[in-house]
């Protein structure tokens, strides 16, 4: 089951707390996490093995929302900075509407992304 996982730069020390705190979930055979490019070196760092896509500002979060439509996504949690200024909005907006249309959870803060997380394996 794939699950996608990214954080804007002022959302990454929770995305790596939240990966710790799953560590032993994440970790199990059935889920593969794909990320944009740089939290997916945090996640790596982490000790989590990981597909990495580009960077969210030149085109990561544009591959994984294909990913969505493609039917490959079965999770998407997204830590999104909402105090922060993002070049690729667009695509951010695209991702999420495209979770909409494919009916794919979405997680854009850590307290919803534990609720979802916890839930996994209804899926
Ligand atoms: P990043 O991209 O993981 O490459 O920083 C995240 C984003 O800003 O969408």
């Amino acid at each position: 089951m794939e699950v996608a996982i990214i954080a804007h730069d002022g959302k990454k020390a929770e995305m790596v707390s939240f990966l710790m705190k799953y560590y032993e979930l994440l970790n199990k055979k059935n889920i593969q996490l794909i990320s944009t490019g740089t939290t997916g070196v945090h996640a790596e760092k982490a000790g989590l093995k990981v597909t990495k896509f580009q960077s969210g500002p030149i085109g990561g979060d544009a591959e994984i929302a294909a990913r969505v439509v493609q039917g490959h996504v079965k999770m998407v949690l997204f830590f999104r900075d909402p105090l922060g200024k993002h070049p690729h909005e667009p695509d951010v907006a695209m991702l999420m509407r495209l979770c909409d249309v494919h009916n794919v959870p979405l997680a854009t803060n850590p307290a919803t992304a534990d609720l979802l997380i916890n839930s996994i394996n209804e899926l």
